[in-house]
């Protein structure tokens, strides 16, 4: 499995055709369908919104057995997210998570607004909700959204132990994400 840091050059390397418009769409055929009939090896694990404006394989020009993807309103954070991440990390040998929020996000909109219709969706939104202060507007949703990532990487990075101890052994990396729907660009907070 290649390393955290060969991951993160992958995903930027693909993101960058991606937005500038020289897709490969690698890995798409029926030949790489076949290879991929024993197993997956996938070399990174994103959690990212369902949104449909928001597909991992697409923005990162990746195809399949490539990227173990697990999406959820808001990129929030449940026991089957904890789970599914685990399961790549700890069966797969994933090296790099990715969290990644987008901006426009109908979850954090929701959460924002304290709009629940469902409790299924105030399930959700209940997540994100004690990032929100009395004086946040509509017009932070990018600072909340940024805030729900950089949260959800923290809560990530305290389960080292779920993790197989991969981040105090200096093997995984959990990196925070924003992509910007219109130019099509993710940004990495490698910085934290
Ligand atoms: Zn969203």
């Amino acid at each position: 499995m290649i390393s955290a840091k060969e991951a993160l050059k992958k995903l930027i390397e693909g993101n960058e055709r991606f937005f500038s418009g020289n897709l490969e769409n690698p890995n798409r055929c029926n030949i790489r369908r076949g290879e991929l009939l024993g197993g997956q090896t996938p070399f990174a694990a994103i959690l990212s919104c369902s949104d449909s404006r928001t597909p991992g394989e697409i923005v990162f020009d990746q195809g399949l057995g490539d990227l173990f993807v697990v999406r959820v309103a808001g990129n929030i954070l449940a026991e089957e997210v904890i789970g599914s991440l685990a399961y790549a990390v700890n069966d797969l040998d994933v090296n790099l998570v990715i969290v990644m929020g987008h901006d426009h996000c109908g979850a954090v909109t929701a959460a924002l607004n304290d709009d629940n219709k469902c409790i299924y969706v105030k399930s959700l939104i209940d997540k994100i909700k004690p990032l929100i202060s009395s004086h946040n507007t509509i017009d932070d949703l990018e600072k909340i959204t940024k805030r729900n990532v950089k949260n959800v990487v923290t809560q990530l990075k305290n389960l080292n132990v779920v993790f197989n101890n991969k981040i105090s052994g200096g093997k995984l990396e959990i990196i925070g994400a924003y992509y910007d729907l219109e130019t099509g660009k993710v940004d990495f907070y490698t910085d934290h």
